[in-house]
């Protein structure tokens, strides 16, 4: 008797699995911020201080790039449109991101930011895709079927309308979004950027093999 190969990653995905997502020969992945890699606030994040990495999120982005992973984050920073903090400060935040991640051994290749506040009617704040068409652009890559991960709906549809594969975890808002249901139909759940690491290492393990 033939058995059906398992097709469930290694990750321990919360939801569906991400094996038929179909993970991508470019390897580039795409990551909001806050309540992904940071922990969020509803006072937003507004200096260095207040930028505070989740448990295992830093190293889980070295392990993307141990993978061959380019990783790229796409964030709505409205506190700028909103005048809770300037541009040079949000530069500082970025600098004690990737100081805290070169110590484990991480970089990221870019960080791109909607600086706009709601009213500003920009295409660039999710859920509107504009960053993610910006990312196509910058590194010539075709997005569709790029894992992008999100902890919020607006994450999930930006990546959902730009092409890319939506990938929730549960930190952050996650747990949140995923009760509130009514996500792009090909969403997947992770528990968290450590699951979403180990799931890209299997990839990587399938690919080679
Ligand atoms: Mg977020
Ligand atoms: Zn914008």
């Amino acid at each position: 008797m033939i058995k059906p190969v398992s097709n469930k990653p290694a990750g321990k995905p919360a939801g569906k699995t991400g094996a038929s997502s179909g993970m991508p020969r470019n390897r580039l992945i795409i990551l909001d911020r806050d309540g992904v890699i940071n922990q969020d606030s509803p006072e937003f994040v507004k200096s260095p201080d207040e930028w505070i990495p989740l448990p295992g999120a830093l190293e889980a982005i070295a392990r993307m790039n141990q993978a061959g992973y380019r990783v790229v984050i796409a964030t709505n920073q409205s506190g700028l449109g909103r005048g809770l903090f300037d541009a040079a400060t949000l530069n500082a935040i970025h600098i004690k991101l990737k100081t805290q991640l070169a110590k484990v051994g991480g970089t990221v290749d870019a960080i791109f930011i909607c600086p706009h506040a709601p009213d500003d009617e920009c295409d660039c704040r999710k859920p509107l895709p504009g960053l993610f068409y910006s990312i196509a652009q910058r590194f010539d890559i075709d997005l569709a079927g790029l894992p992008a991960v999100g902890d919020s709906a607006r994450d999930l549809q930006a990546a959902y309308t730009a092409g890319c594969t939506p990938w929730l975890v549960l930190t952050g808002n996650g747990l949140k979004t995923q009760a509130q249901g009514n996500l792009p139909p090909t969403t997947v759940v992770w528990e968290s950027l450590t699951a979403v690491a180990e799931a890209l290492e299997t990839a990587n393990l399938a690919e080679e093999h």
